[in-house]
């Protein structure tokens, strides 16, 4: 067996790593999109990273783009194989999928004609609707917790890993010839005892093991409720400030996240007279399937729903659709909280509504997720006093401010606890994927502290073979 790490390799964006047969049949985990790396994001996305008729299967961890959003260009390139993964991820791609093409598709257009590229010279889109239609028609579904063959020789097992709806860490059962390998590929590990998303489900022993690094160098403030931390954001914008609270938020996990904790504050009347606002259509979509997957939450989400409250929905909450209706808010001073993506404010709504409040100190610019150092969002967390929006210099003199703890990735106790499943003694390799380099690092120290050794931290496209 030989693995390859395609992507994610000293980068957070870009999931995606081949695993070889002696037959020389091939799987892939994962065919994520680099995001947020700025002018590089389109290079390294176009990279050939394999050959996509070589490719016999891909297995998605989970509908995020930065590991679904290539797959309609591998298909587009030949790729004609099954893409296994759960119902409710299949649900949230058809509806991520399509708006990644159609997101490039427009920026394409608009960045040709503000650049004044004739054809010759024109960027092109990743990929188009066309080809996400194909991509959707290969799509396997699989149950949770049930061994599944892939291909002679490989049977996987997605285990629900507390991350967002739908995703789950890939269990491989590898079968060469007079050698038995497992293979654990965690993905993105969620966090225990948040109010949305179930706890990770336990993993079986694993001789290797790719696991991720996104936070393996901080602990979240357990000391800090997050649900309180917005409050007090919200009613110091709101009340003290006059001011717009400007959330940019993944429209798939955090969001839903956001609206669940708001209407408990609420429903405990301690929500202001505020008018609140989802101004995101891919958002407001991926609510709808999170509220049709209700049974998938936790048990807090499934009590309200048995009470016949909708999670996601209250009288002060309203979910705009029309551009139209965006740009209003863009223009109005009236306060207000506006949820919106991405998260990390590089493209979409969010980034027209930071680029109208940014310098106005009445508003407040609030921070929910992770963000590559290079985006917009990263440099705003930094601190930095000037930023270019849409080519414009803008002053940062709105407030700042950053819930760390409502991260849908775990911290390095939270994954070094999920690993714990298994007896570190026993894993043969650990490879660190999906983090910064000197985050990995740490994340290795703390990992060996907790008895894992044999620890990897592999480059791109480096190989490893069994
Ligand atoms: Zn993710």
């Amino acid at each position: 067996m030989e693995i390859t790490f395609a992507g994610a390799a000293g980068t957070v964006t870009g999931s995606k790593h081949i695993i070889r047969l002696w037959d020389n049949k091939r799987v892939m985990l994962d065919c994520g999109m680099y995001q947020g790396l700025g002018k590089e994001t389109y290079k390294l996305n176009n990279e050939d990273f394999a050959n996509p008729s070589e490719i016999d299967a891909i297995l998605l961890s989970h509908a995020h783009i930065d590991h679904s959003g290539l797959i309609p260009k591998f298909v587009k390139d030949g790729f004609e194989g099954d893409i296994f993964c759960t119902e409710a991820t299949y649900a949230l791609c058809e509806i991520m999928l399509r708006d990644s093409a159609y997101i490039q598709e427009a920026d394409v257009h608009y960045s040709n004609k503000r650049h004044g590229r004739d054809e010759e010279n024109a960027y092109h889109p990743l990929y188009t609707a066309k080809h996400v239609e194909k991509a959707l028609e290969q799509f396997v579904i699989v149950r949770e917790n049930e061994s599944v063959k892939i291909i002679d020789g490989i049977e996987a097992t997605f285990i629900p890993n507390g991350h967002i709806l739908g995703s789950a860490a890939i269990y491989l059962n590898i079968d060469e010839l007079s050698e038995q390998h497992t293979v654990l590929f965690t993905a993105d590990i969620g966090r225990y005892g948040t109010s949305l998303i179930r706890d990770p489900d336990p993993v079986p022993q694993a001789d290797y093991v790719i696991c991720e690094s996104t936070y393996g160098d901080r602990l979240h403030d357990r000391t800090i409720d997050a649900e309180q931390q917005l409050l007090s954001t919200l009613l110091h914008t709101f009340k003290e400030k006059k001011g717009k609270l400007i959330i940019p938020a993944f429209s798939l996990g955090r969001t839903q996240e956001l609206v669940f904790a708001l209407n408990k504050l609420d429903l405990h009347g301690l929500l202001p007279e505020v008018k609140i606002f989802v101004d995101s259509p891919l958002a407001t979509d991926a609510t709808d399937i999170t509220r049709k997957y209700a049974h998938l939450l936790t048990k807090e989400v499934q009590r309200f729903c048995q009470s016949r409250k909708d999670p996601f929905g209250f009288n002060k909450l309203s979910y705009t659709k029309e551009i139209s209706e965006s740009k209003r808010l863009n223009a109005s001073e009236r306060p207000s909280v506006i949820i919106s993506a991405s998260g990390m404010a590089d493209a979409g709504r969010v980034k027209h509504h930071i680029y109208h409040g940014i310098e106005d100190p009445k508003n407040t610019i609030l921070f929910v997720g992770y963000a590559e150092p290079n985006s917009l969002a990263g440099k705003l967390q930094r601190g930095e006093k000037k930023v270019t929006i849409f080519g414009d210099e803008k002053e940062v003199k709105a407030e700042i401010v950053y819930i760390k703890s409502l991260s849908a990735h775990g911290d390095y106790e939270e994954m070094i606890k999920y690993l714990g499943y298994m007896n570190p003694g026993k894993v043969k390799k650990l490879f660190l994927v999906h983090g910064e380099p000197e985050v990995q690092q740490f994340f290795k120290k703390k990992l060996k502290e907790a008895g894992h050794h044999s620890i990897v931290i592999p480059s791109k496209n480096e190989k490893f073979s069994t």
